[in-house]
Formats: structure tokens, C-alpha cells, sequence
């Protein structure tokens, strides 16, 4: 079509002449299926054509455990997209059933087999979008693959399980991996009433949560009947008459109706590396901060991909489905000449666990550590909203920052309500690379059903900063060994107090402390010698806090100990389960 503007002759081409650039995409559910949205919503005319290998497309993973427990009832609630409402919604091609089976980049072509008919053919792109995910590592085990050990990723394998059980109707479960996938598949097997035991290699659950945070996540699961047999590795798989053993390395047999195998999960890249791509960490394909490849016009992005940790700059691989989502869209944006960036990924995550809400952000004190860091943090048991307000409950809040600079670095929380606020503030705060101590000047919501006049982030930067300004000194339960044999000498040169009133301190104590309660220090402060640094506790640092500041008043070096008797208590029980527990054997059946 040509139109005149004065002298000049515009050559517009409608829609229908231009060149219809044309879009595959490997994987149809989170990064795919978001990138073919967004694609479409920025281009009308685009070819855009989908290939899923399994049935479905735009799939909840995330809501997998809970259809296998029945808190989702209605399968169709799994798939939150159908080809054809895709088609009718966005004129995307989804075509389920279909797997790319090989990349040719030089002749920008793709081979794709029909799953149903067997049928092999080459489908051209002018660009190409990999969003394949990850798969369950399955480790070179004896027994993997037997038919009652089970995987959990797809919809098929969720009507799998799920059929099994119905047909069955199994009593015992063991799931190999305590990560997200084992932890919410164990608490659903659990209410359809079976018996549930987590083997786990690390001795915790969780990696995201530092062992003590951890035990916070085991007592819960102890408390709803789940058994945890951890530090244990598993060597294999055997089928007995009617069901199925794990094998463990240190340990008899763990006999069991069904076994789940979800220790991890391995970036389904093989098609990428055949093709001669860039790979990243662990399998995963190298991207820039556009998500593009080391070759011209591919894509990848999700669980596939490897991303730069915000908060150490490592190379990380984090198999979230925010960060797919995310990356799915900036991918389609580059496409269509927008400059969208990544700026990489701070594993912010949250899970139920039965009654509890366990969140995590940024990184945690272990894995600081691992990089390099020097780091220091606090622990607060606040309450999720005013203590005068009905139905507050507690929670356990670990900050972490980086000493010299105060930088925030990562959170953990686990409680009741209200966790999922705080984790979210804590994790925007990390991304804004706020400063530990500004986390007491952000002016949050408050009435007294949500919070608490001083939040409790808030909380966390006036502990921060007293530390930054020398208020307060801490002490850290990894200390507590070395103190109680200091009190088995003669004249030991500490000494340590609990300042809980004599009720909370017979309930329970630590061996070597002496109760002075908090009101009665002020007249009691004499008993203390005053040459010696003072240790403090109490239940959740509040008063060991107010106690601390007293000594310090009256000349005393004293040290407030991070964490309270609760938390002691808890980590302390959580070890000596650990190291006292064998996993029940083939005899416990
Ligand atoms: P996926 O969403 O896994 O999609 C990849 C798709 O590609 C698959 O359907 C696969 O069949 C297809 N595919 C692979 N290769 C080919 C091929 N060659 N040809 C055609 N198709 C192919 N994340 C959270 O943040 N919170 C949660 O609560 C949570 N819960 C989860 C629970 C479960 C049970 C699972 C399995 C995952 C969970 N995740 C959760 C993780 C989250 O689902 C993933 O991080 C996210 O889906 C990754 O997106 P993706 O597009 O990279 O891969």
C-alpha cells in the first residue's frame, strides 16, 4: 500500500504484507506458556507454535501434591489453560503430545515427533524459545524405575500416583528428599492417612533454612506423624512381594507400599547440548541477561537455565516458578525489540507444612559462609500481629547480613500467619540493596489485627542497628559448648544468666546458668561478679535484651544470647532426635 506525505512517498505495509515472524517454543508450561502470552500480546500477527511433550499445557506443578492429597479435588483445576482455550485466547498453536526430539540452529529448524501417531517432521522458526525445565534426578540406583517407586512432575505422573493409591490403598510411604516436592507430598500422603518416613542425606530438611531454622520444620513434621530418618543415603530400590524397599547405606532396609524419589531435580537440557549450545553449572544452558543463548535467535529460560544469584553473584540454579515466569516474558520482550533484563534470582520461597508457613529469602548464614562472606544475624520470636489482639501467634524470624557493611543478604521465618508478609518485605528489601539497619525505618501497616505498631521487620533493624552501634552484644548457641566447660572449671571466668522468673526457668534450663528474673536484677546485680562477662538468656532475647542493657549500665561486659530458650530448645531437641533416631527398618511393618 502507498500513501503520499507532501513530496514523500510512504511505503506502509499493512499487517498482511509484512513478514510474519514465526516463534517455536520447547515447553508449554510456565516459562513457555508465559512467553507464547506475552508474545502474542506484543505481536497480533507472530506465528507462535508450542510443543509439549506431555499431555497438558500451562499446568500448575505447584498444585500436584495437593490433587494427591485431595485438598484439590478437581483435576481440571490442575491445567490452568487448555490448547484450545489457548488458541482461542492468544492464536497460539499448543501442540501437547509433541517432543523436540533435535535442534538444527544452522538451518534454524526444529525435528518434533507426534507422541500419539509417531509421526517425525521439521518445523522452522525464525526463533526458537527453550523452556524444557527440569526432571527429577534419578540417580544410577538399583530399583529406579520400579513400579511402585514413583517421580512426581507432570500431570501424568500425578494420575499415576494418584491411581495407584486409589487402587491400592498403600499404608506406607518413604520419600527419598526433603526438599519441596518430598516435604508437600509427604504431609499429603500423610491426611489420606498413611504412614510417611523422609529419608534425607543432609541431616536436615530444607536446604533453604539453616539446620537450626530446619528443626523449627522437623518438629512440625514429627508432630503430624511424619518419621525422619536423616543423614542416611539411599543405595537402591528392591521389590519385596507386595511392595518395595529402600536401600540405605548405614542402615536396614526401609520397607514401604510406595516409594517417592524426589531428591532434586536436573535441568532437562539434553536437546540444547546436543546442539552444540553454551552450558552453564550442572547441566543448565548459559544466558545472557536477554535469556539468549550462545546461539543467534534461541531462548531459554526456566528451570533449565542458569541465573546469577542477586545477592552473591554466583553462578545458581533455582528451579522456581516465579523466576521461569519472569524470565518466560523478559524472552518474548527481546523478541519483539523490547530490552527487557533479568537481573537474576534470589530464591525467594515459601511452603506449608502442615500447620506451620516456613519462608526463606536471599541466602542463608550456611550458604553465605560456603561464599565467602562474613556474616552475622539475628533471631526474634515476634508475634504476627499485637500481643493485646486475639489470635496472634508467634513466629521464628533469622535475618542475615554481611558484618563490615550491614548489607542484608537473607531471611528465613517460620510461624503461623503473616509469614508470607514479612518474607516478601524482607525479599524486596534485599533486591532494593537495602542496608540491614533501614529495615527499622520502613513505615509498614499496622492495626492491631495485622501487626504490631513496631513490625516485625522493623524488629529485626532496632536488634541490627543496636548491634551496629554497639548497644547490644550477642552470643550465638555455637558458643554454648565452650561456655559450659568453662563452668566445670573451679573459678570459671563467665558467668551465665537466665532471666526468666523462676517458673519458665524449672520448666526447663540450661545446665550452668543462674535464674535472676529480669524485674529483680536491678537489687539482685550484686550476686554477679562484676570482673566476669555475663552470658544472658531468657525466652525469646526480649528480656535477656532489657537485662543485658542493666549489666552494661552497671559496668558489666554482658552478652544477649541470639535466639531465647525457645529456640535453644527446640534446636537442642532437633539434634539429639537426629543423632538418636535409626530409620524403623523392614521389621517395623
Ligand atoms: P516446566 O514448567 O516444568 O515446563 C517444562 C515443560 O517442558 C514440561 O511440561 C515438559 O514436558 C516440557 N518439555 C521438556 N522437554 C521437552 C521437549 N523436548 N519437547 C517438548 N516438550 C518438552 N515452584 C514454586 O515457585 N513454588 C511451588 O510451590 C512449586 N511447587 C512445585 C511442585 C511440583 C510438584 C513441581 C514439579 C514443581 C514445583 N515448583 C514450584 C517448581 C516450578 O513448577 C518450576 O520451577 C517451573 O514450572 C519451571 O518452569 P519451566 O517452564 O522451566 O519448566
Amino acid at each position: 500500500m502507498a500513501t503520499t506525505k507532501g513530496d514523500d512517498i510512504l511505503i506502509v505495509k499493512t499487517a498482511r504484507e509484512r513478514k510474519r515472524m514465526k516463534v517455536v517454543i520447547v515447553g508449554g508450561v510456565a516459562g513457555g506458556a508465559t512467553a507464547a502470552a506475552r508474545l502474542r500480546r506484543l505481536d497480533e500477527h507472530a506465528e507462535i507454535v508450542v510443543f509439549e511433550r506431555s499431555g497438558y499445557v500451562s499446568y500448575a506443578n505447584c498444585g500436584l501434591p495437593y490433587y494427591i492429597g485431595g485438598t484439590i479435588e478437581d483435576p481440571q483445576a490442575l491445567t490452568l489453560q487448555t490448547p484450545e482455550s489457548f488458541l482461542a485466547r492468544f492464536n497460539v498453536d499448543m501442540r501437547v503430545n509433541h517432543e523436540v526430539i533435535e535442534l538444527y540452529p544452522e538451518s534454524k529448524l526444529v525435528r518434533v515427533k507426534n507422541l500419539i501417531t509417531g509421526e517425525e517432521f521439521d518445523e522452522a522458526y525464525d526463533k526458537l524459545i527453550l523452556s524444557p525445565g527440569a526432571k527429577p534426578t534419578q540417580p544410577r540406583l538399583p530399583g529406579v524405575g520400579l513400579e511402585h517407586v514413583f517421580t512426581l512432575r507432570t500431570v501424568e505422573d500425578t494420575f499415576r500416583m494418584k491411581e495407584f493409591i486409589d487402587r491400592t490403598h498403600p499404608r506406607t510411604a518413604v520419600i527419598a528428599g526433603g526438599g519441596f516436592i518430598g516435604l508437600e507430598l509427604a504431609e499429603n500422603l500423610r491426611e489420606l492417612g498413611m504412614e510417611v518416613t523422609i529419608v534425607q542425606r543432609p541431616k536436615q530438611l530444607m536446604k533453604p533454612f539453616d539446620p537450626d531454622m530446619a528443626a523449627f520444620i522437623h518438629a512440625e513434621a514429627r508432630k503430624h506423624g511424619i518419621t525422619l530418618a536423616l543423614g542416611h543415603a539411599v543405595e537402591g530400590f528392591r521389590e519385596t512381594g507386595d511392595g518395595v524397599e529402600m536401600l540405605l547405606k548405614d542402615a536396614d532396609p526401609l520397607s514401604a507400599d510406595m516409594i517417592v524419589l524426589a531428591i532434586g531435580v536436573t535441568p532437562d537440557t539434553h536437546l540444547a547440548k546436543e546442539a552444540g549450545l553454551e552450558m552453564g553449572i550442572k547441566g543448565s544452558i548459559l544466558v545472557n541477561d536477554h535469556m539468549e543463548t550462545s546461539a543467534p535467535d534461541i531462548y531459554a529460560v526456566g528451570d533449565a537455565v542458569q541465573v546469577n544469584h542477586l545477592v552473591t553473584g554466583e553462578e545458581s540454579l533455582i528451579s522456581l516458578a516465579g523466576p521461569a515466569n519472569k524470565q518466560g516474558r523478559i524472552a518474548a520482550d527481546n523478541i519483539c525489540g523490547l530490552k527487557s533484563t533479568y537481573r537474576g534470582s534470589q530464591g525467594s520461597s515459601v511452603i506449608k507444612v502442615f500447620d506451620i508457613t516456613a519462608a526463606s529469602t536471599g541466602v542463608n548464614e550456611t550458604v553465605a559462609r560456603a561464599a565467602g562472606l562474613e556474616v552475622d544475624h539475628v533471631i526474634l520470636s515476634p508475634m504476627s500481629h499485637a500481643g493485646y489482639y486475639p489470635g496472634g501467634k508467634l513466629m521464628t524470624m533469622k535475618v542475615v547480613f554481611e558484618k563490615e557493611t550491614y548489607r542484608l543478604l537473607g531471611a528465613q521465618i517460620i510461624g503461623y500467619e503473616g509469614v508470607d508478609k514479612r518474607i516478601d518485605v524482607l525479599a524486596t528489601a534485599i533486591f532494593a540493596g537495602m542496608r540491614a539497619t533501614d529495615l527499622k525505618d520502613l513505615d509498614l501497616a499496622y492495626a492491631p489485627p495485622y501487626s504490631s505498631a513496631k513490625d516485625p521487620v522493623n524488629m529485626a533493624g532496632f536488634m541490627i542497628e543496636n548491634i551496629e552501634e554497639g548497644i547490644v552484644r550477642q552470643w550465638y548457641l555455637d558458643q554454648l559448648d565452650a561456655l559450659q566447660i568453662e563452668m566445670l572449671k573451679p573459678d570459671p571466668a563467665v558467668t551465665l544468666l537466665d532471666a526468666r522468673t523462676p517458673g519458665e526457668f524449672a520448666r526447663g534450663s540450661i545446665p550452668g546458668f543462674v535464674n535472676i528474673p529480669l524485674d529483680d536484677l536491678r537489687d539482685r546485680i550484686n550476686e554477679l561478679d562484676a570482673e566476669k562477662p555475663v552470658y544472658v538468656i531468657c525466652q525469646s532475647g526480649l528480656r535477656s535484651y532489657v537485662a543485658c542493657r542493666i549489666l552494661a549500665g552497671n559496668g558489666y561486659e554482658a552478652y544477649n544470647f541470639a535466639g531465647g530458650y525457645r529456640y535453644y530448645e527446640t534446636v537442642m531437641h532437633d539434634r539429639a532426635l537426629i543423632e538418636s533416631a535409626r530409620p524403623c527398618g523392614a521389621d517395623c511393618r
